[in-house]
């Protein structure tokens, strides 16, 4: 096979992207991943990965992104700082512009941008973001050392936080708009080895503060429509994903909440374009199937790329 001159790019240096950047350069095809901020993705967000094979003891998320960074660069990788804004198809080659103007050429393009934190959408939530909001337990729970906390959520992301917020919090609360949790059994048994006040069937209304930092959320209860009000300092929101799909612009099929729609193969709707992670409809949103897409990504862009 031969892959001489060809270049493949990836979008997104989390699990994935890296994943499919170890494979591709490993596989001689000159191999560079575009990344926001800090390689890593969602692992930089949690303390410990306790399911990744090959841990026993479980492995921090910032240790794992580093070690895969490590190995990717190690192989001849390249690493390229920037925001995406748009791609486009057109010509030959991929061509993948970013928002500071800068462009960048490929032959065969890895989507693995991952998915963010959605939103409550109700009043406080912007206002005070970053004044006591937080989306991520992780970067900011130690700012919360002795007070009071309200994650709100019922998956597997908010159970974890919550867990991992014990440890600061003076109090802390799960706040969930059903009365039965939809993260795994695993955790809602870790959960209730802590200290943790579980709120359920309450639907949050609105957060507020004295202008400055948050100071209660308010909840109603979903069967009664009662309100109650809950002194917090800080609200974790913990209410699941959105892939990260701004740039693309409905270029390659996507389903109706917007996550990429891929083959077996990790092949989207257009040729020469894959896509793993976080970002493609799938059942299981785990480090290790991101690893394991990431991978038959690379290998899936590097037989397109022999075939040119
Ligand atoms: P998720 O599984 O989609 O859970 C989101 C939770 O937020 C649900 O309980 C949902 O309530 C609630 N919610 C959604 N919108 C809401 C709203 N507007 N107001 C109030 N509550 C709202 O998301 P996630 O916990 O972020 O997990 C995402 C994926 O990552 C999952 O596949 C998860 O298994 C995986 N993950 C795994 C681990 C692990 O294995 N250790 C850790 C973190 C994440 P309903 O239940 O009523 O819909």
């Amino acid at each position: 096979m031969n892959t001489e001159n060809k270049k493949a790019t990836i979008i997104g240096g989390g699990p994935a992207g890296l994943a499919a950047g170890v494979y591709s350069v490993r596989a001689g095809v000159k191999t560079a991943i575009i990344e926001k901020l800090f390689a890593g993705g969602s692992m930089l967000l949690t303390e410990k990965i306790d399911n990744y094979p090959g841990f026993p003891e479980g492995v921090s998320g910032y240790e794992l992104a580093e070690k895969m960074k490590s190995q990717y660069l190690r192989f001849g990788g390249e690493i390229i700082q920037g925001d995406v804004d748009e791609v486009f198809f057109e010509g030959v080659r991929k061509r993948i512009r970013m928002k500071d103007g800068r462009e960048e050429e490929a032959d065969a393009l890895i989507i693995a941008s991952g998915s963010s934190r959605k939103k409550l959408g109700i009043e406080g939530e912007d206002e005070y973001t970053g004044k006591g909001v937080s989306f991520c337990a992780v970067c900011d729970g130690a700012f919360f050392k002795g007070k009071k906390i309200a994650v709100i959520g019922g998956g597997d992301s908010a159970l974890e936080e919550a867990v991992y917020l014990t440890r600061f919090a003076e109090k802390c609360y799960l706040i969930h708009r059903r009365d039965e949790f939809r993260a795994s059994a695993y955790l809602q048994n870790e959960l209730k080895k802590h200290s943790v006040q579980t709120v359920l069937s309450a639907v949050p209304e609105r957060i507020e503060g004295d202008g400055k930092t948050v100071k209660r959320v308010i909840l109603r209860r979903n069967k009664t429509d009662e309100m109650l009000s809950f002194e917090a300092d800080g609200v974790f929101i913990s209410i699941g994903q959105k892939p990260n799909v701004e740039f693309i612009n409905g270029k390659v099929e996507q389903n109706p909440a917007g996550y990429i729609v891929t083959n077996y193969k990790m092949e989207t709707s257009e040729k020469g374009v894959f896509a793993c992670g976080d970002v493609i409809k799938k059942t299981l949103y785990q480090v290790v199937t991101a690893c394991g897409e990431g991978a038959t990504a690379a290998a899936s862009a590097e037989k397109y790329l022999s075939a040119m």
